[in-house]
């Protein structure tokens, strides 16, 4: 995709790859937290121990910006979020928010990059109106892409999503819902509020369009998360 160029940088946490235009940042970014101060630093904010110069050192957690002394500060963790190369300093509690993201990152993202068919309809046409389209999401993560083989359609900003829903279709042995499709309203260019429904093809194997909604699922949580803090 073209624009999605990007540049290395160096922070005070350690090197990042930003892209060099803002209008490419992905929505699942988030920017590097400011640092508690050194004035209302004076103890580890985990366990309390007081600082001191020579005998205990502070240290800085990359993704919360509070301090902690080097036993409740000493994970390095990915932190892809943060656009950091390499493993940075984490304290405990974002070490396990940071691993869990780890897997959005390695799996996820690639599902939803590499796309699956889906039959949408628009919230007004019957369930056998819809058109056949391949989404995917594009590569700087910013919208989803329908390409069609007949039928145009707008992308959609995942930034502009305001709600998500999986829709359920049947059971399977277990007894568990299997997700059907998802339903998302959002926002498009014009200012207007759409919901469409994204039907996992039915023509063939449901496996991988349903990993595909389970991705996006997560997706969705985490830019919703980042936006209500
Ligand atoms: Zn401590
Ligand atoms: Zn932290």
């Amino acid at each position: 995709m073209a624009g999605s160029e990007k540049k290395l940088e160096r922070s005070k946490s350690g090197l990042r790859m930003i892209p060099v235009s803002d209008t490419d940042s992905s929505p699942f970014s988030l920017p590097e937290p400011p640092w508690v101060s050194d004035d209302e630093c004076k103890q580890c904010q985990n366990c309390r121990a007081k600082f001191d110069f020579f005998k205990r050192r502070k240290h800085h957690c990359r993704r919360c910006g509070k301090c902690f002394c080097n036993d409740c500060c000493q994970e390095k963790v990915n932190l892809p979020r943060m656009l950091f190369l390499d493993p940075v300093r984490h304290c405990q509690v974002c070490t396990e928010i940071s691993r869990k993201e780890e897997d959005f990152f390695e799996k996820h993202l690639k599902t939803l990059l590499n796309g699956g068919y889906f039959n949408v309809t628009e919230s007004d046409m019957g369930p056998d109106e819809g058109s056949l389209f391949f989404l995917k999401l594009s590569a700087n993560h910013r919208q989803l892409l329908f390409e069609g083989d007949n039928d145009k359609r707008e992308p959609v900003q995942i930034e502009k999503i305001d709600t998500l829903q999986i829709l359920p279709s049947g059971k399977d042995e277990e007894g568990n819902t299997l997700a059907g499709g998802i339903a998302i309203k959002y926002t498009d260019t014009t200012g207007g509020t759409n919901i469409i429904k994204m039907m996992v093809d039915s023509g063939g194997n449901k496996k991988p369009g349903q990993i595909w909604i389970a991705a996006m699922q997560k997706a969705f949580k985490m830019v919703y998360d980042a936006r209500a803090k």
